[in-house]
């Protein structure tokens, strides 16, 4: 593994990385009543970044997930996304928000009684798009790069995790979004699966899309990721830029 603490954060001045930034979090705190879930956590992710933000069971990571795709608000600091500053947000602007952003959970989140082919045409109807050939091209485009094209039209009950994990990855891509985010993407799979996952997340990334992934598991710090965010009990504990991808 080749971690070099801090080595582009000393070569860009903070404002270049600021301009480049899609994600920003300035001393952000989220409480729970008395229980903390993060303290004064401040940190960019830029357009070309693949950010991993790890850390224990506990740390806060899916709080970080949460607050930027709008599931959760903050306490206290402030969070830009794409230009948009979440604490003075509109209730209209809130969907303008979402669409920029895909996101993968641990539990796929699947609905059951669809098929696959209806669970990934959903984003594209929620977002207004009314053709059906439309609909149908940009589904079976997106169902083919995550290799399940074949299986449109079964049910996710009937897929394995893995492939479940794909319609998720399907799911995500097929609005186009400038950021994908992935919450523990890998950690109800087997290590075949994960590794298919943690791939098509980097060929993702590889075109053109901001990711963030967070992860309990270490080992992927190894699979590559250019920016590092750990934090612990809510804190952050180190911030670090990985120039190699290590490759699978
Ligand atoms: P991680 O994803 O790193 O496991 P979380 O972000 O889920 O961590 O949680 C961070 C802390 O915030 C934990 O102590 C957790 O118990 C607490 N927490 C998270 N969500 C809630 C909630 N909805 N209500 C109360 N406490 C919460």
């Amino acid at each position: 593994m080749d971690i070099k603490p801090d080595k582009h954060e000393k070569m860009e001045t903070r404002a270049s990385r600021k301009k480049k930034s899609v994600i920003g979090f300035f001393n952000v705190c989220k409480f729970y009543g008395e229980s903390d879930a993060i303290v004064d956590v401040s940190f960019t992710i830029s357009k070309d970044d693949f950010a991993l933000i790890t850390g224990p069971s506990g740390a806060g990571k899916s709080t970080v997930i949460r607050i930027i795709y709008m599931g959760e608000t903050i306490s206290s600091g402030s969070v830009i996304v794409d230009g948009m500053n979440l604490l003075r947000i509109t209730r209209p602007q809130v969907p303008l928000l979402r669409r920029k952003i895909g996101v993968i959970f641990q539990d796929f989140k699947l609905i059951p009684s669809k098929t696959v082919f209806g669970n990934v045409a959903l984003v594209l109807e929620a977002a207004g798009v009314r053709s059906k050939n439309i609909i149908h091209d940009k589904v079976m485009s997106v169902l083919e790069t995550v290799g399940i094209g074949d299986r449109a039209a079964s049910y996710p009950p009937t897929l394995s995790g893995g492939e479940q994990q794909r319609v998720a990855v399907a799911r995500a891509m097929v609005g186009e979004p400038k950021i994908i985010l992935a919450d523990e993407p890998t950690a109800s799979l087997d290590p075949e699966a994960a590794d298919a996952i943690y791939q098509l997340l980097q060929d993702v990334h590889a075109r053109g899309t901001t990711v963030v992934v967070t992860t309990h598991d270490l080992n992927l710090l190894e699979k590559g990721g250019t920016r590092v965010i750990h934090l612990k009990s809510g804190r952050m504990v180190s911030i670090v830029n990985q120039d190699v991808w290590n490759g699978l």
